[in-house]
């Protein structure tokens, strides 16, 4: 770049960062036209009697004009922008002949077109001093100055126009049901608390407070039953409540359906008790529509700045999702409030993560496969099949649990295609076993929550068919769980699975709640007894009378029983003694892939050598 054309460059303002950075949160640039800018325009070509009038935004490489007339272009270079030079001109920049003035002289906007001799703009400044751009006359004539009150009118040109901006700037921080701040008003304030912070370590450093008027299934339940309207008064009744609850000057923001939050500056944390239940309190008492009480379920969220564990400074969208965490934890707990737990945040975290893959293994990228752990009869030490157990090697957190990440599908959509996943897995293996003359039963794990479905029975039955498996190839292990809804349902599908030939085991039997009559109604074949109660019950006296009852009980009624958890010789004694027709457990084989299951089945060792009679 030649010494002559460095010259001629638009100076850069000072702070010209900040300056950049506030223009991006004004979200002017590259918006639509708005009538109210354009009528600014036009008033000011028509006082300053010129043919072209702008309000012009400058952005870093370029100016982009918020309104024109009499201008063909949106945007121009911002090295040749006239306005670039006024920025940080206190009054206002008139050029009478850009020809004669050697900064602009040469500007292509002077020898070419739009051939501009006369430039009179007057900056657009923020509060806080920062210029957003210029509102500027400009003409194809040399001009003399402006008159007093011409210049007086561009001023009060540039007023108007920042006071639109600065309104329609506050408009677009207003939750349109409440009225309240909303969202993007809570994160600049907290900005601004975190700004003054730095600036002063002597300032509190605040506590976010986030309230969840409804579980997002309620508001939408609400939405979908009585209408927008219900929904909408809703949320204006717990701002309403909200608001009676907060110390004096506190300012309540409406963030999305249904969530609050403010921010606390004093740091007592019995006042912040108080202040919480208060909020509690008021937030559930059922909400009245149209002479129908309503009541939903709450949960109060709160975090200190300074409980974040951070190296930077802790961001304010950060400081948000902390404090809607710990909403969260109290909507689930049912507690009145919760502090932020860093702990439960990273455990929420990482089930977060694990859902989000867990689409991704079942695409088959090789992440997901099958264990198989084999079955012995106790009479005869020979295995009666094997329970097909799933396996996932995640990419980044290596093997992870079906104890974990199963139960987290189980509390979402994604426990039926998992299911119908295994299940596909499971048939591949055992077609291809029948085909090579292994010919035992393999059970596979299933969610109550898969018997809920209605379809379950006929899914399974498509899926036989498409890989030509006969039903008394499998069975499946059902395991009680307290997210079972519709009982009647769970029924009528094991029923339909045993019509089909399908065998039934119950799971972990011993742990649920209603263990007993469970047993009396559901239509299984076989219990399987927890392994806590085996693991040691060579040695537990208390385990064993469990045990012995439940086999005796079980046999009563007409199951088998098998025992899970088969860890020592003792055990598998003590339950052969006692009549237990099958065990599993590590003693006998660990979970193996189908090779080295095979290999196991070939060897024939069923019975351990240490306990041979
Ligand atoms: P489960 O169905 O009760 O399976 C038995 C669990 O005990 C398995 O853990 C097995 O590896 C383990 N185990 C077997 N023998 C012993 C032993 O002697 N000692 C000890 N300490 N443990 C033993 P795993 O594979 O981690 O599975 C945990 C649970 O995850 C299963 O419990 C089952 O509820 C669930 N699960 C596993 N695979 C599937 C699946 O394909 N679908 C569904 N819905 N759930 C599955
Ligand atoms: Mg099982
Ligand atoms: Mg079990």
């Amino acid at each position: 770049m030649t010494p002559a054309k460095a010259k001629r460059l638009p100076p850069v303002p000072v702070r010209e960062e900040d300056r950049l950075a506030m223009l991006q949160r004004y979200e002017l640039l590259d918006t639509p036209a708005e009538a109210a800018f354009d009528q600014i325009t036009r008033l000011a070509a028509k006082l300053l009697k010129v043919p072209v009038a702008l309000i012009s935004l400058v952005d870093r490489d370029r100016q982009w004009f918020k309104s024109r007339v009499g201008l063909p272009v949106q945007e121009t270079p911002r090295e040749y922008a006239f306005c670039a030079h006024a920025l940080d001109s206190e009054a206002l920049l008139v050029i009478g002949d850009a020809r004669q003035d050697e900064r602009f002289a040469d500007n292509p906007l002077v020898t070419g077109d739009p051939n501009i001799r006369f430039y009179a703009g007057a900056p657009l400044r923020t509060a806080d001093g920062l210029a957003l751009g210029t509102i500027c006359v400009i003409d194809d004539q040399p001009r003399p100055p402006l008159t007093p009150e011409e210049e007086e009118a561009l001023r009060d040109l540039s007023a108007m126009t920042m006071a639109h901006i600065e309104a329609r700037r506050a408009v677009g921080y207003l939750h349109p049901v409440t009225s309240l701040s909303n969202r993007f008003r809570f994160l600049a304030d907290a900005d601004a608390l975190a700004d003054a912070l730095a600036d002063d370590p002597a300032t509190l450093p605040g506590t976010a407070v986030v309230i969840d008027a409804a579980a997002s299934q309620q508001y939408a339940e609400l939405t979908r039953v009585l209408g927008q309207v219900c929904a909408d008064a809703f949320e204006v009744d717990c701002a309403r409540r909200i608001a009676a609850c907060l110390p004096d000057r506190t300012r309540l923001y409406h963030l999305s359906p249904a969530r609050f939050a403010f921010i606390l500056l004093s740091d007592g944390d019995g006042d912040l008790a108080a202040t919480l239940d208060r909020i509690s309190a008021a937030v559930r008492s059922p909400f009245q529509y149209q002479g129908v009480p309503i009541a939903t379920s709450s949960g109060i969220g709160f975090v200190h700045r300074s409980d974040i564990a951070a190296e930077s400074p802790v961001e304010s969208v950060e400081l948000l999702r902390a404090a809607t965490s710990a909403a969260h934890q109290s909507l689930e707990t049912q507690k009145p409030w919760c502090a932020y737990d860093e702990e439960q945040d990273r455990a929420a975290h990482r089930a977060f993560l694990l859902l989000r893959s867990l689409t991704e293994a079942m695409d088959g990228h090789g992440q997901l496969h099958m264990a198989y752990q084999p079955k012995v009869d106790l009479r005869t030490d020979r295995c009666i099949g094997a329970e097909a157990l799933l396996r996932w090697t995640h990419p980044e957190l290596g093997p992870i649990s079906p104890a974990e990440f199963v139960p987290l599908a189980e509390r979402t959509a994604l426990v039926r295609p998992l299911t119908e996943w295994v299940i596909g897995a499971v048939l591949t293996q055992v077609a291809h076993w029948r085909q090579r003359g292994i010919d035992l039963p393999v059970s596979i794990n299933i969610s109550m929550l898969d018997l809920g479905s209605g379809d379950f029975t006929d899914r399974v039955e498509a899926l036989l068919a498409r890989h030509d498996v006969q039903a008394d190839w499998i069975d499946f292990e059902v395991t009680e769980s307290a997210l079972m809804t519709d009982r009647a349902e769970v029924d009528r599908q094991l029923l339909r699975l045993r019509r089909l030939g399908i065998e039934v085991e119950i799971d972990d039997f011993g742990t649920g709640q209603s263990a007993l009559s469970y047993l009396k109604d559901i239509p299984a074949t076989a219990v399987k007894i927890d392994q806590r109660f085996i693991r040691s019950i060579a040695d537990e006296r208390s385990d064993q009378i469990m045990v012995r009852s439940t086999i005796d009980l079980a046999h009563d009624l007409g199951y088998l029983v098998i025992a899970e958890g088969v860890e020592t010789a003792e055990a598998y004694d003590w339950l052969r003694l006692h009549g237990c027709d099958f065990g599993q457990g590590y003693l006998i084989s660990r979970p193996l892939a189908p090779a080295a299951f095979e290999d196991w089945l070939a060897a024939g060792a069923f019975r351990p050598a240490a306990i041979q009679v």
